[in-house]
């Protein structure tokens, strides 16, 4: 396998912030250092974004949604930019794909899956520009009444650190094809493919002001650019805490949002379940970008009868895995910093003094750098259901197996967290997999398979604590754009 993951990788993020299709400085005139998870070092710096740079970047925003040349282009011309950043992101693979493995610490294969979904989203978005059309409303006689779908304005958009190159083509892709002007506030932890996705944007020709980007932190930059008055609709992705400042400060400004704020997402395994094909797919939806995806399938629930054939297998697998460089194409990479390695570990520790039993246990490679931020993938089980692995995000390479007597069992031990994005099911009885997927409470459910985060085409979105409202697919589409009626009378 050839090793084309540059440890020289191209350091880039010190320019400043790209407002009106240019580098501008920060007004702190301060930078972020940025830490390669895999090997502990800072290989880069970006720059930390704030209230003033927020504010350049709404204003440059608004004139372009308001008056400039953004404003004036047709649905197709949208689309056409839209698809000529999906190409020139492929063309700039290589360099995108390294980019990205070294600032979050992915294995190669994923850093280059990812950059190809991020090229997928602006592919799929810039063909939908245009396909999106209005209805008539039958009404009473002598009027001609039309709903149409018109953009929001200026839309502002928080991205978390765990798949920024797929994340900037989910969130931004649908909103401009539908004609808004942007800013986006990437996650300081990660964000370097962001940054240079917007350079791409302006070589594709995108006007000015149609795309910004604030990097900073979440504090200073996320909450400026949540609060400012000019924004006219909220995206954000990350944690349930900073969701709900994001929505209290929507509120204020009397705007819409749509959260997406990950989850504690089952697999739930029946006793007649084809374990051939689950178990790969179960193991690989919770080590999948080091367990660091919303849609994880965090939890294991086994039909107690089947306990004793499901379990084995899973163990063997968890056993074999290996944590280590991007270069190597590992099982799984690092934690993206310190500060979340911390917080995953801090769990691991709870499980042992909780009593919990480890079913089996990963490693880290043994070629992996003493100074990354690695955690040894672990199954635990049977996980106890009150306790805070059967309850909590993790957000690592953590699955909780927790046994269930029946299907009633199943549902309600599905539906026992405060989360619901996702769920699977694995069943070869078609009419219980129907079932139970009706009953689940979650955005996404899967019979038989499983995609986590997976599916541009699909709309994806949670319901209690996982947020609201839907992104990906035509949906999106929908969320960024408000419905217009036009009532006309003749004679
Ligand atoms: P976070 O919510 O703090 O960060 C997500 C984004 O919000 C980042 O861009 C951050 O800069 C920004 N932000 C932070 N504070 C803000 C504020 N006051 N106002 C506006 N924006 C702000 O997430 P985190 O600390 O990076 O991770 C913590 C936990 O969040 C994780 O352990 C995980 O449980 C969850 N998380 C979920 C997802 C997801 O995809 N749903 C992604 C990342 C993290």
């Amino acid at each position: 396998m050839s090793l084309d993951y540059p440890r020289s990788a191209p350091v880039l993020g010190a320019q400043g912030c790209f407002i009106n299709n240019r580098w501008e400085p920060a007004a702190s005139g301060r930078a972020i250092p940025v830490v390669a998870p895999a090997e502990g070092v800072v290989f880069a710096e970006i720059a930390a974004g704030g209230a003033e740079d927020v504010a350049r970047a709404v204003a440059a925003a608004r004139a372009a949604f308001e008056t400039g040349p953004w404003s004036r282009l047709t649905a197709t011309e949208r689309g056409r930019l839209l698809t000529r950043l999906g190409a020139l992101i492929l063309e700039n693979f290589d360099e995108l794909a390294a980019l990205e493995a070294r600032d979050c610490g992915k294995p190669m294969k994923t850093a280059r899956a990812d950059i190809e979904a991020a090229a997928r989203y602006f592919e799929f978005y810039g063909g939908a520009a245009d396909k999106v059309h209005g209805e008539q409303i039958p009404f009473l006689n002598g009027y001609y009444v039309t709903g149409e779908r018109e953009p929001l304005g200026v839309t502002g958009h928080i991205i978390p650190w765990n798949y920024p190159a797929q994340m900037i083509g989910r969130t931004l892709g649908p909103a401009l094809a539908m004609g808004n002007a942007t800013v986006l506030k990437p996650a300081e932890d990660a964000c370097l493919t962001p940054l240079r996705i917007a350079e791409l944007a302006a070589e594709a020709g995108f006007p000015p002001g149609a795309i910004n980007v604030i990097p900073g932190l979440g504090a200073e930059a996320g909450a400026a650019l949540s609060e400012h008055p000019g924004i006219d609709f909220l995206a954000f992705t990350g944690s349930p805490q900073v969701g709900v400042m994001v929505q209290q400060a929507a509120a204020c400004n009397h705007i819409g949002c749509v959260l997406e704020l990950g989850g504690k997402s089952p697999q739930i395994v029946f006793d007649d379940a084809d374990l051939d094909a689950a178990v790969p797919v179960i193991v690989a939806a919770i080590i999948q970008n080091a367990g660091q995806t919303c849609s994880a399938g965090a939890r294991l629930l086994v039909q107690r009868s089947a306990w004793d054939r499901v379990i084995p297998r899973v163990a063997e697998r968890f056993a074999a895995l290996r944590a280590g460089l991007p270069e190597t194409n590992p099982d799984l990479g690092p934690i993206i910093s310190e500060r979340q390695q911390r917080r995953v570990l801090s769990f691991l520790d709870q499980a042992a003094a909780d009593g919990v039993p480890v079913i089996a246990q990963g490693a880290r490679a043994a070629d992996a750098p003493e100074g990354g931020f690695y955690v040894p993938p672990t199954v635990f089980g049977p996980v106890p259901r009150d306790n805070a692995l059967a309850c909590d995000e993790v957000f690592g390479p953590v699955l909780a197996a927790i046994p269930f007597e029946d299907e009633a069992d199943a549902i309600q031990l599905a539906n026992a967290t405060d989360y619901g994005l996702v769920a699977g099911v694995w069943t070869t009885n078609t009419s219980r997999a129907v079932r139970v997927a009706r009953k689940v409470r979650a955005g996404q459910v899967y019979i038989n398979a499983y995609g986590a985060g997976g599916g541009i085409e699909l709309p994806f979105g949670g319901v209690k604590k996982s947020g609201h409202g839907r992104e990906k697919g035509f949906e999106a589409l929908y969320e960024f754009s408000a419905l217009k009626t036009i009532v006309i009378k003749h004679d």
